[in-house]
């Protein structure tokens, strides 16, 4: 099995969130001329996000954030991996 987070085969990168322990990582969705901030438990729930609100998962998982972009490259929000996702919640 190669895993699709790290492309390790048979295992996982010491970092890789599909490790065995790994904590879910925990995100936040912000909008322009929306005050309160969507909060995000875990990938899964970020993925479902990303297609409601046409932003791109992998850039998210990858540079820790990505802007949600209409037409005209106009930003009126955004998603990023939050800093305590990091902690272990369970
Ligand atoms: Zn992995």
């Amino acid at each position: 099995m190669l895993c699709t987070e790290c492309l390790t085969l048979n295992g996982h990168h010491p970092n890789c969130p599909n490790a065995e322990g790994a904590p879910e990582p925990t995100f936040t969705i912000w909008r322009v001329g929306t005050p309160v901030d969507v909060k995000l438990r875990n990938r899964a729930e970020m993925r479902t996000a990303a297609q409601k609100l046409s932003f791109c998962a992998e850039t998210v998982l990858r540079d820790g954030e990505a802007d949600i972009v209409i037409s005209g490259g106009v930003v009126i929000g955004g998603c990023y991996i939050d800093d305590e996702g990091l902690l272990d919640y369970e």
